[in-house]
């Protein structure tokens, strides 16, 4: 066994430059993209839970992905020819404060492969060990938040969001002491590895760190790096880089997020941290920490305790945020530039772009042809107060609304989805039923039978979301030795628009037990 079958390249190391020190201890390291770096070894690997259709897709076997020699090269303890492992090195704005040097703190990247249906993918250990990007961590991941990343990078690619995927997920044999909640309350943890799979690992900050030392040369290499590799479709013919093509490059980068942030608001996602280290330059979904699934529809939540007082990464105010990161990014290569209004013009029509993205996708989730004008957004707009007047599960809610008819009495048909039954009051009642009818009217207007509309609803409202208290479940048992759970859950959420009778219990709204409950309603950044 030596996985020779596959196609491995390496795209970042034979055309970036390297950091020419090899020793691995922390440091600031400039001029350079990666630092060649080793994972360390790890006492009891073991498997406990492989993506067989990422794998196949990857080029592995069914026989590879059982071997001895896989589950060492997914924790960190085999390195195979010509697997060159490296940590990338970038900055970010974490909570509106420039951070300066970040970097792949706990990340190792193994190598390139070149498959046939996905083009290029970069394998990386998330938890494999540290890098001279360690800062005062400890390169390792805990069980928990790895079970967190493997399902939900998952679940988010079942329901059509770019995001990073996961290959495996797999427990090393060691622990590793973590404070889960801050609050002194230290405890041994089972330490983990996920393999996380992606086109490309280059975020916001990978730009930002070179740009804010005056590294231009860095900064231009790193957009032509991610117009050749990312966005192909716009390289020069001729490879003359010039100021257009930085600007469609920068256009195309907005093009990704604001399809991504329109994304997680149709499926109620909150990201948690969307500080500019964790936005992806092609617009996936990445770093899945402190985030959290909306239960009762609330744009004011975040899951994330670290952000409780600011509320700066909350639901409804992702928009704003991908903008203000994108400024930022902005910034950063406006040397290239030489002029601030080609790019204020792109910021302008980000938010025009977001816009209409946002009132498309609103009219698909409320079974609409298509958006058609202001009276729609009065609609939506008005649907946001009524699912904020009261606690209403956002998921159960808009399954509903595909099969409510004006026959239907109001509070009864949609008894399934609220939280409190003592806020259901006649002002509530009469403010429901108002909309109703409205989006009566509007429906009549489309003319669209009952099951069309039914149909088309239900391919952009989830059924089934990871939803926090179930991922927690899954960690409860996980953290004593069974990981049935994780195991159901990646089979239900491959299906999140399908109707799974068996699982129905899965997509019941969140039980009172887990309202207030640590990681089913409230994270840190502890992981
Ligand atoms: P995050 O907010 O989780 O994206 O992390 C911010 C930065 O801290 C990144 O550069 C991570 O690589 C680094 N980091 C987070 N946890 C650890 C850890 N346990 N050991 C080393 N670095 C870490
Ligand atoms: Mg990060």
């Amino acid at each position: 066994m030596s996985f020779q079958h596959l196609k491995f390249c390496h795209r970042i190391t034979e055309q970036l430059p390297a950091d020419t020190q090899l020793e691995n201890h922390c440091r600031s390291v400039e001029h350079a993209v990666f630092s060649w770096v080793s994972p360390t070894p790890t006492s009891n690997p073991s498997l406990i839970n492989i993506n067989e259709d990422l794998a196949k897709t990857i080029g592995f076997s069914e026989a590879d992905c059982a071997s001895s020699l896989f589950t060492d090269i997914m924790t960190g303890n085999a390195i195979i020819t010509p697997m060159k492992p490296y940590a990338l090195c970038y900055g970010g704005h974490q909570f509106g404060g420039w951070a300066g040097q970040l970097g792949d703190g706990r990340a190792i990247n193994l190598v390139d492969v070149e498959t046939s249906e996905l083009g290029y993918l970069t394998l990386q250990l998330k938890g494999a060990g540290k890098t001279p990007y360690s800062r005062r961590g400890d390169g390792l991941a805990v069980l928990r938040s790895s079970i967190r990343e493997y399902l939900c990078s998952e679940a988010m690619f079942n329901l059509g969001i770019a995001t990073t995927r996961a290959l495996s997920l797999s427990l090393t044999g060691d622990q590793v002491v973590r404070d889960k909640m801050y609050d002194g309350n230290a405890e041994l943890e089972p330490c983990a590895v996920v393999c996380r799979v992606s086109s490309s690992f280059l975020r916001f900050g990978s730009i930002q760190l070179p740009a804010s030392r005056g590294d231009e040369a860095l900064v231009k290499q790193l957009v032509e790096f991610s117009i050749i590799h990312d966005y192909p479709k716009l390289k020069p013919e001729n490879n003359q880089f010039d100021i257009e093509t930085y600007l469609n490059w920068f256009k195309a980068v907005c093009d990704q997020t604001s399809t991504m942030i329109v994304d997680w608001m149709r499926v109620g996602f909150v990201h948690g941290v969307m500080n500019t280290d964790n936005m992806s330059l092609i617009g996936e979904t990445i770093d899945y920490g402190p985030y959290g699934w909306v239960d009762d529809f609330d744009l004011g939540w975040t899951p994330n305790t670290t952000d409780e007082g600011q509320k700066r990464y909350r639901f409804g105010g992702q928009f704003q945020v991908s903008q203000w990161n994108l400024f930022q990014l902005a910034n950063a290569i406006f040397p290239l530039i030489g002029e601030a209004e080609p790019l204020q013009s792109i910021m302008s029509d980000y938010a025009l772009q977001y816009e209409n993205k946002w009132q498309k996708m609103m009219a698909s989730k409320l079974g609409f042809k298509d958006y058609q004008g202001v009276s729609d957004q009065t609609l939506f707009k008005d649907l946001q107060t009524l699912l904020s007047t009261v606690e209403t599960d956002m998921t159960i809610f808009y399954r509903l609304l595909a099969t409510y008819q004006a026959k239907n009495e109001a509070l009864t048909h949609f008894a399934d989805c609220y939280y409190r039954a003592d806020q259901l009051t006649q002002a509530y009642q009469l403010q429901l039923t108002n909309w109703l009818k409205r989006y009566q009217t509007r429906l009549n207007f489309d003319g669209l039978s009952a099951l069309q509309r039914e149909n088309n609803m239900n391919s952009v409202n989830p059924k089934y979301v990871l939803r926090n208290y179930l991922t927690q479940q899954a960690i409860d048992l996980a953290e004593q030795g069974d990981y049935s759970e994780i195991e159901k859950l990646k089979i239900i959420l491959k299906k999140p628009y399908d109707q799974q009778p068996e699982y129905e219990t899965c997509a019941q709204k969140r039980p009172d037990w887990a309202r207030n409950k640590i990681g089913c309603s409230m994270l840190s950044c502890s992981s």
